[in-house]
């Protein structure tokens, strides 16, 4: 199929997620970018261009996976979770350690970066906010899905002065697509911290951090001790005697306040004592800080679901995030939003926007990505109900519902449109 030729798809349902449902709606593509939307006939006697009926199908914007990391991709099964957080950690460093070096290991992330994307479209999914720990050169294709890649770093033992090289390199080399992630509380030292919002303030970029993810993190950062504090002894990741200074969640919040847009990633335990101003400080910043709750990773590791209610009602946007492969069994956001719906947390509609425009807004992408509208880019997933539906909602979260097509910039990226 040219993507020079006008192509028209009708579906059963349109759910474009900034306005009502369309039944029996269409869209126009022009160039990649959807130019009308309507109901029922189509314009134009006969209509110019393609016209594909994909039948009972549901068509919407493509999923946004808020949070994940890609270099986890070619894990068979998540890593064991005994221990909570510190324990879980513990195997990602052995797993890291253990790995080839050089080409070896440069050949093997971008094999689990591809396996990643087009896991990711299968599953619908067309905007990630990817956490990277290094960027090789074109290691995210430019024909895929739309990555806002955040740069981690972590670090004890940096005490000031200039950021090491390699991750101004990374950061030119992402352009536009670059964001800034300082890993997490117990892991970056507060100079460390303060170079990395200074470098993403000057560069203008969004940031995201893990915070309050478990209370192991919270006993650490408020009294420098706990399995956090024996767990980087035995990693020699401990600098000297005297624990570096390192801040409480409520602190970062504020910090990250800073930049123009960023995300709390977990949040599980945001509210809790002894750091529980910190739900209110993310309230009083929502205008620029939004939260990404994992739920499948969450109860995992600490054996509960994200206050996600919690969030809401403080009018913080929440975004739905996978985490990686080394935590949760898959890539899929719908997979994600079923067990937050599933539990009774939120509804179809909530779950929606936490998928799509709430997630967009989460990465600084909602400008293009996260609901379907006439100027934007034809980024596109069509569900296939197994059978009959009334309410396209709930119909999308059905275990059944199969991803038939996943659509970046009207180019077909996984499936195809089949009329129905
Ligand atoms: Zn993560």
């Amino acid at each position: 199929m040219s993507r020079a030729e006008p192509l028209h798809l009708r579906a059963r349902w349109i759910v474009p997620v900034g306005g009502p449902a369309i039944e029996d709606g269409w869209l126009r593509i022009e160039q990649g970018r959807i130019v009308a939307i309507g109901r029922r006939n189509l314009p134009g006697n006969p209509p110019s261009g393609r016209s594909i009926d994909l039948g009972d199908s549901i068509v919407l914007p493509g999923l946004v996976n808020a949070h994940t990391h890609l270099e986890f991709s070619d894990l068979e099964r998540p890593l064991d979770a005994e221990g909570g957080l510190p324990g879980w950690i513990a195997r990602v460093v052995a797993l890291r350690r253990a790995r080839p070096s050089g080409l070896e290991e440069a050949a093997r992330l971008a094999g689990s970066l591809r396996a990643g994307l087009a896991e990711s479209l299968s599953f619908g999914v067309t905007t990630i906010g990817e956490i990277a720990t290094a960027v090789p050169r074109g290691v995210y294709p430019s024909i895929g899905p739309r990555v806002r890649v955040y740069r981690e770093v972590l670090g004890l033992s940096f005490t000031g002065g200039s950021l090491p090289g390699a991750i101004a390199r990374d950061l030119n080399r992402l352009g536009d697509s670059a964001g800034i992630s300082p890993h997490a509380p117990m892991t970056v030292s507060l100079a460390l911290g303060k170079a990395l919002l200074r470098e993403a303030a000057r560069r203008d970029l969004p940031v995201t951090m893990h915070l309050a993810e478990s209370l192991a993190e919270l006993a650490y950062v408020t009294g420098g001790g706990g399995p956090f504090r024996d767990l980087f002894s035995t990693l020699g990741a401990w600098p000297a005697d005297r624990p570096p200074p390192v801040l409480p969640p409520s602190d970062w919040i504020s910090r990250l306040a800073r930049v123009r847009r960023g995300s709390v990633v977990h949040g599980t335990f945001l509210g809790e004592p002894p750091d529980a101003t910190a739900l209110d400080r993310l309230a009083r910043h929502r205008d620029r800080l939004g939260v990404v709750v994992c739920p499948r990773t969450t109860r995992l590791l600490s054996g509960r679901l994200p206050p996600v209610r919690q969030f809401l009602a403080a009018g913080v946007r929440v975004a739905i995030g996978t985490d990686s492969r080394a935590s949760n069994p898959d890539l899929s956001v719908l997979g994600e939003a079923r067990e937050l719906v599933g539990s009774g947390v939120v509804s179809p509609a909530e779950a929606l926007r936490m998928m799509t425009s709430d997630a967009a807004w989460n990465v600084a992408h909602e400008v293009r990505a996260g609901s379907i509208a006439v100027g934007r880019p034809a980024d596109l997933v069509v569900l296939a109900p197994s059978g009959p539906f009334a309410d396209p909602l709930e119909a999308i979260l059905r275990p059944d519902t199969r991803v038939a097509a996943t659509l970046r910039a009207g180019r077909v990226l996984h499936g195809h449109l089949a009329s129905g």
